[in-house]
C-alpha cells in the first residue's frame, strides 16, 4: 500500500492506495446505475468542531453507531455530480463547485456543519485521481460521483449531532433512462412543501418519494410529475429531477424555489437553449396549460433533467385517467440539439465557453 498525502489550504487528505483492482470485472457496455463502486473511498470525520481525518483508502465497508443521528433523525444530505474523461484521455469535473455550494446549502438547513469549499474539491478531485482508471472513454458515460454528509454522533435526543461524516464514493455510469419514460402527474401525494426542505438534496425527501412512485408504477408509468402541494395544480419536479415544456416552440420551466431543487442540469440546459436562441421562460407552469397544449397539438416536448440521466424524455403524461403521447423522439429537434451539445462539451468536442469543465488530471 503506497500511502501520500495532500495538504489543502485547511485539511490533510491522507491517500492509501488499494493493492488490487476491480475494474477488470466490469463490462463497461454494460452499465447500470450505481452498482458498481471504484476502488477507493473517500472519508472525513467532523468532531470537536472541525473537519480532521481525511483519508482516501481502499473500498470497505463503514463501521457507525447503531444510535448514530442521521439513521433516527435524518441528518444526512447528498450530491450527485460526474467526472468525464474528453478525446484527449484528460478527465474533468462538470460543474463541481454548484454541487459543492449545494451540499453545503442543504447542510444548513438539516443543521449540519460547512464543508470548506477548497477542502470538498479537493477530496473530489484526488478520488476522481485515484480511481482514473474508472473514467470511462465512451462518449456520454462518465464516472457518477456520491458525496453524502451525515450525523455519526450516538445520540437518542432531538437535537443537531455534534459529529458528523462526509464520503464520497464513485460509480462508471452509462444512459440512466435511454427510452422516453410514461409519466404520471400526481395530484395526491406531495414531494415538498412551501417551509418544508424540498430545496435540499436531504436524503428523507427520497425515502417519502418511493411510497407515490411504486403506486405510479403499478399503474403503469416510470416516474411522477409533481404537482404543488397546496392545490396540486402547478407542476414542480419529475421524480428527481427538474422538468421542462417546449410549447410553441418556447421552453417553459417551473422557478427553483424553496419546493424545487436548483438543479446544475436544469441550469445548464436553460443556458445553452439561450445560446441557440430558443426563448426560455421560468415560471409557474400550469397542469392546465400543459394538457391543453398537448390537447391541441402544441406540446413539442417534455422531459425531465438531472446529472443522473441528462435529459429524460417523456414518452406520455397520465392525467385522470387519459394518456397524453408526445411526439416521436426524433421529432424533438430542440432537447436532441441541447442534450448533444452538452455531450459534446464534456467530451471536449465542442469548446466549453461557460467554463463548465474543471480538470482534474
Ligand atoms: C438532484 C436532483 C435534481 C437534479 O439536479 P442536478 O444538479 O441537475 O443533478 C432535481 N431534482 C431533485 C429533487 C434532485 O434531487
Amino acid at each position: 500500500m503506497s500511502i501520500d498525502s495532500i495538504t489543502t489550504d485547511t485539511i490533510p487528505i491522507v491517500i492509501q492506495q488499494s493493492d488490487s483492482s476491480k475494474l477488470s470485472e466490469v463490462d463497461f457496455n454494460n452499465l447500470s446505475f450505481g452498482n458498481h463502486f471504484t476502488d477507493h473511498i473517500f472519508i472525513s470525520h467532523y468532531f470537536d468542531g472541525k473537519w480532521q481525518d481525511a483519508t482516501i483508502q481502499p473500498f470497505r465497508n463503514i463501521s457507525l453507531p447503531p444510535a448514530m443521528a442521521a439513521l433516527h433523525y435524518g441528518q444526512s444530505v447528498f450530491e450527485g455530480l460526474k467526472a468525464y474523461r474528453n478525446q484527449e484521455g484528460k478527465v474533468f469535473l462538470f460543474r463541481p463547485m454548484d454541487n459543492i455550494r449545494r451540499m453545503n446549502v442543504s447542510g444548513e438547513r438539516m443543521c449540519m456543519p460547512q464543508i470548506p469549499e477548497d477542502f470538498f474539491l479537493e477530496a473530489l478531485k484526488q478520488l476522481v485521481t485515484t480511481d482514473a482508471g474508472w473514467v470511462p472513454e465512451t462518449v456520454g458515460h462518465s464516472l457518477y460521483l456520491r458525496p453524502v454528509l451525515f450525523g455519526t454522533e450516538a445520540l437518542l435526543g432531538v437535537r443537531p449531532a455534534n459529529e458528523y461524516a462526509l464520503v464520497i464514493i464513485a460509480s462508471p455510469a452509462g444512459y440512466y433512462y435511454s427510452e422516453p419514460v410514461k409519466v404520471l402527474i400526481e395530484t395526491d401525494f406531495a414531494r415538498a412543501v412551501k417551509g418544508g426542505i424540498g430545496y435540499a438534496k436531504s436524503a428523507g425527501n427520497y425515502g417519502a418519494a418511493m411510497y407515490p412512485t411504486i403506486l405510479a408504477r403499478e399503474k403503469g408509468y416510470q416516474q411522477i410529475l409533481w404537482t404543488d402541494a397546496k392545490e396540486h395544480k402547478y407542476f414542480e419536479e419529475s421524480g428527481t429531477m427538474n422538468v421542462m415544456f417546449i410549447i410553441d416552440g418556447k421552453i417553459v420551466t417551473p422557478p427553483v424555489g424553496d419546493t424545487i431543487l436548483k438543479g446544475v442540469t436544469r441550469d445548464s440546459v436553460l443556458t445553452l437553449a439561450r445560446d441557440i436562441g430558443i426563448e426560455v421562460e421560468e415560471r409557474r407552469v400550469s397542469v392546465d396549460e400543459v394538457i391543453t397544449a398537448a390537447e391541441e397539438g402544441r406540446l413539442d416536448d417534455a422531459f425531465g433533467v438531472g446529472t443522473a440521466v441528462t435529459i429524460a424524455h417523456f414518452s406520455a403524461i397520465g392525467y385522470n385517467n387519459k394518456d397524453y403521447y408526445l411526439r416521436p423522439l426524433e421529432e424533438r429537434t430542440i432537447s436532441l440539439q441541447i442534450r448533444d451539445r452538452l455531450t459534446k462539451i464534456r467530451a471536449g468536442i465542442e469548446t466549453d465557453v461557460h467554463n463548465w469543465m474543471l480538470e482534474v488530471t
